[in-house]
């Protein structure tokens, strides 16, 4: 079973307990943000808010405020989720272009098109405008064709701009510097409110020129149907629930932020490009989806976790086969921290493996464990941390590398220093025996005792 799109999701997670309906009036401005805050904090629901002041469109808030959610969304299990997204997105299919759909039972073009027809949320205090923070941005090489899909930060501006965060290093930022170069602007299509799994895939770190919808046809199970859009020259996925059409306008800068980030702070206000709306299509009765950022852990921590455990195992399995596990800790933001375990087959491999994380653009904390340690458990990474490592001998510091994004503490813009911890037993050595208290598979869980 696969979830198609939103709506089969949403359904899926009311059945379970997993969605709330929330029939009272909320404000988009900090009172969505705020239900999904306390439920992120408290491993509570996701809600679905019927009645959002100023707009008759209902918010779908908090689907990935629990990582129990996200490994629902690919209709697995946790130890078996970066396996089944890994062997997932190994054959993409092809997206499959339909003639109309859903997404576009209603259509408003240019000066109709405004942005206050969406009841786009505001999240932290200080954000400087309201927010889309779950906008799926289709766009293609302007030279070769080649198709992106990922997720940015879009600041409303006001009715029909929207400002961007895509830096250079980002593909739609790569995409842009070509439109740029030709004095042209960049199409662009913002879907908000697709399959669970769809935005996923968008998470996994592909190779500049792959479609990320392909990848997603690979999770699901079957293409994603596309569609034509009506002012631009793209074709977005036919099931969403609201697509803004638009153009990034080549040379364009201006201020954008505060907004508060993944990191948990409010970071980098500076001058962005802005994207000018053309169109809004959008189901009848469209369910917009808020996503929260901020402190971790949260929406758009758990969104990316799995997604990118995937890209670093696989990467790293194929150099290095005694790994078993790499998880993105939402202390880090899921991107400044990561662990890996492995079981060593020889001596200092540990350290190779170290390396290759710290040199992939997630390097600021890297700590690799032996096998017996779950790397999802922070108190047993420490441990691990603590008694089998020894800072002089096992701990590397690289200073001045790519990454470190948005990281408040960094002394370079999109540079960080590196930490390596190696807290493996050395390989080949004899090392203190862990204790152990023996039968426990005889004893019977104390949860269940009366
Ligand atoms: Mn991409």
């Amino acid at each position: 079973m696969s979830f198609a799109d939103l709506r089969q999701f949403l359904s899926h997670l009311e059945e379970r307990g997993e969605l709330v309906r929330v029939r009272e009036e909320v404000d988009p401005k900090f009172e969505i943000a705020g239900y999904i805050r306390k439920s992120s904090d408290t491993g509570g629901p996701a809600f679905l808010f019927e009645n959002v002041k100023g707009s008759t469109m209902p918010v779908v808030g908090g689907i990935f405020g629990h990582r129990r959610r996200a490994i629902m969304a690919l209709d697995t299990t946790p130890d078996k989720a970066v396996e089944k997204f890994n062997v997932g997105i190994a054959s993409p299919v092809p997206t499959r272009r339909v003639t109309g759909g859903p997404c576009q039972e209603v259509v408003h073009r240019h000066e109709d098109a405004e942005l206050t027809r969406l009841p786009i949320p505001t999240y932290s205090a200080k954000d400087c405008n309201p927010y889309i923070t779950c906008g799926m941005v289709i766009s293609q090489d302007p030279e070769t064709g080649t198709k992106n899909a990922s997720i940015y930060r879009m600041e409303m501006k006001d009715e029909r701009r929207l400002g961007i965060l895509c830096s250079a290093g980002h593909h739609l930022g790569m995409q842009l510097a070509k439109a740029e170069a030709r004095g042209q602007p960049l199409e662009v299509a913002i879907v908000v409110g697709v399959a669970p799994a769809t935005l996923m895939a968008t998470q996994w770190e592909a190779p500049y020129g792959v479609d990320e919808l392909t990848l997603a046809g690979a999770l699901l199970g079957q293409p994603v149907e596309v569609v034509k859009c009506k002012t631009v020259d793209l074709e977005v996925p036919a099931s969403a629930e609201i697509v803004i059409e638009g153009r990034i306008l080549p040379g364009v800068r201006e201020m954008e932020g505060p907004f508060g980030e993944y990191t948990g702070y409010y970071t980098d206000t500076s001058p962005k490009p802005v994207i000018q709306v053309t169109a809004i299509t959008h189901r009848k009765d469209a369910i917009y989806q808020a996503l929260l950022t901020g402190v971790p852990t949260t929406e758009n921590h758990v969104i990316k976790m799995v997604p990118l455990e995937a890209s670093y195992y696989s990467m790293l399995k194929a150099r290095f086969p005694g790994v078993k596990a790499v998880h993105f800790p939402g202390a880090g933001g899921a991107g400044l921290m990561a662990v890996v375990s492995m079981r060593q087959h020889i001596k200092y491999e540990a350290r190779s493996v170290m390396l290759a994380v710290q040199s992939a653009h997630r390097n600021k904390i890297v700590i690799v464990v032996d096998d017996d340690i779950d790397p999802y458990n922070l108190e047993q990474v420490m441990w691990a941390v603590c008694t089998r490592a020894q800072p002089d001998q096992d701990m590397v510091i690289i200073p001045r590398l790519a990454g470190g994004y948005l990281d408040p503490s960094s002394k370079e813009r999109d540079a960080n220093c590196s930490l390596g911890i190696d807290a493996t037993r050395p390989f080949g050595q004899p090392f203190a025996e862990v204790a152990t208290v023996p039968g426990l598979d005889k004893v019977p869980d104390p949860g269940l005792r009366g």
